[in-house]
């Protein structure tokens, strides 16, 4: 009887070359190939505001070294034996999207629905997730933020996305020393980012959909961003959700205008249900392919996704 398992390639130089094949036919321009056009190309119009990098320079050295040690002294850090399950989607995530294990922790936070990735250069990169989050959310919509996170680092987001977590959800604010360095911030800073953060976040979620394999648990946690994640069992109804936007247009407001009056997570929805009908998605899941499928180019997909983005007011 024949061996199967000679079939089997056991080399690591193949497993490596393949490895890297695969990754590398998914960057282009040393961006991975779902990032969303906007992501990019703001985030070098802000290296060119003068005084940026003093301020970046001033969070990355004071900062970053405070934060580590509270998530150390505070959080719990997730291991094949703390939260298992946490570990093995995380690794699932950073497999797909091919970087290296970042660390994760679950941090005590009771209410309040947020995930961030501190990815800084020199450093290892750390997730971190809030409890609520962990607790609220069913294990695919977990993933689907843990991938999010995953896409901060694959798209060296770093320090930029940092500084957004600070603006926007208050990430660190009361760390000693941190007030001081944001007065830094210039307002023209600080519009620069928060609208990149938002481009970002659309790049994010596509990692987030690619490390799933679909676009519904994206959906249901921005739905449950939307509505707090109640714990008493009762599903939000993203459709209904929805509906309640679109009822603006009842009112004589404009397309356009009405996009800019939905909250951030609303648009969020919109653009995630974009991406599943992509060249960028199926390149990333080619064994979902069927003949004959209609889909959008990346430039088709991120001109969809741009009217999403562009008039977004709010933040996360
Ligand atoms: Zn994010």
């Amino acid at each position: 009887m024949k061996n199967p398992t000679q079939e089997i390639n056991i080399s690591f130089d193949d497993y490596v070359r393949e490895r890297t094949e695969r990754i590398g036919r998914r960057m282009e321009g040393g961006v991975p190939n779902y990032a969303f056009a906007s992501d990019y190309a703001l985030r070098q119009k802000i290296n060119q505001i003068p005084g940026v990098f003093t301020v970046f320079k001033a969070l990355t050295s004071h900062m970053v070294p405070v934060m580590r040690q509270k998530f150390m002294r505070e959080a719990t850090r997730v291991t094949p034996n703390q939260f298992p399950k946490i570990f093995a989607m995380t690794k699932d995530c950073s497999e797909m999207l091919g970087i290296g294990l970042p660390t994760v922790y679950v941090q005590p936070e009771i209410g309040q629905l947020n995930a961030f990735a501190m990815a800084i250069e020199d450093s290892e990169p750390l997730v971190i997730l809030y409890s609520s989050l962990v607790e609220r959310t069913t294990d695919q919509e977990l993933k689907a933020v843990i991938g999010h996170e995953c896409g901060h680092v694959h798209n060296n987001h770093g320090i930029y996305n940092l500084i957004v977590e600070i603006l926007v959800n208050g990430v660190g604010v009361n760390l000693p020393g941190v007030g001081d360095i944001l007065r830094l911030l210039t307002a023209p800073i600080q519009i620069a980012i928060r609208t990149w953060g938002r481009a970002a976040e659309i790049t994010c979620d596509r990692a987030g959909i690619i490390c799933c394999g679909e676009a519904d648990s994206t959906i249901s946690v921005h739905g449950k961003f939307q509505s707090g994640g109640l714990l008493s069992g009762q599903a939000i109804n993203v459709d209904e959700l929805l509906t309640q936007y679109e009822a603006m247009r009842e009112t004589p407001v404009r397309l356009q205008e009405l996009v800019s009056t939905h909250p951030a997570g609303v648009r969020r929805i919109l653009a995630a249900r974009e991406f599943v009908h992509s060249e960028p998605f199926y390149s990333w899941h080619p064994e979902m392919k069927t003949p004959g499928m209609r889909l959008y180019t990346k430039e088709e997909l991120d001109s969809r996704c741009k009217r999403y983005v562009d008039v977004m007011k709010g933040g996360k």
